[in-house]
């Protein structure tokens, strides 16, 4: 899209801000980022199912629709639901905001995933029943132990 700025020497404006490598595209971003890789790695457990969606796909809307279904009932089973969608919502607000100087890394990037993932539960009664019964600090902690029980 800005081909007349980079003939201009803008080329930095179009780098991705949270790896700071390839030229940003929303595929980029959302697909192709080493950083929201290992981001959403972090957050699902480098689940097998998860890394070959990733492989495979180009695009994050097959990725959405085609999220592996998980084992798991109760708040974990809510929580892997929304996962994809809180990912690359983050991914795009942090981008926002490192582009408004607040800086960016990948462990941030996790908790701050977990912490809205927490925040939508309350948007439904049933997964705010569910949530109640812990407190943000035991899930971040135990997010392993919520997600993959036994
Ligand atoms: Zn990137």
């Amino acid at each position: 899209m800005d081909y007349r700025l980079k003939g201009m020497g803008w080329h930095m404006a179009n780098k991705c801000v949270l790896c700071n490598g390839e030229e940003e595209t929303v595929v980029h971003l959302f697909m192709g980022c080493p950083s929201t890789l290992a981001i959403l790695k972090n957050v699902s457990g480098e689940r097998d199912e998860v890394i070959q969606l990733l492989q495979d796909q180009q695009d994050a809307m097959v990725v959405l629709k085609q999220w592996p279904k998980l084992q798991v009932s109760g708040l974990g089973s809510y929580i892997w639901t929304l996962l994809p969608y809180a990912v690359l919502w983050s991914a795009w607000s942090m981008r926002n905001e490192v582009i408004f100087q607040e800086g960016f890394s990948v462990e941030a990037a996790t908790m701050r995933i977990k912490a809205t993932l927490w925040a939508w539960l309350a948007m439904l009664p049933e997964n705010l029943k569910e949530r109640s019964k812990r407190n943000f600090i035991s899930l971040a902690r135990n997010w392993q132990a919520v997600l993959w029980p036994g």
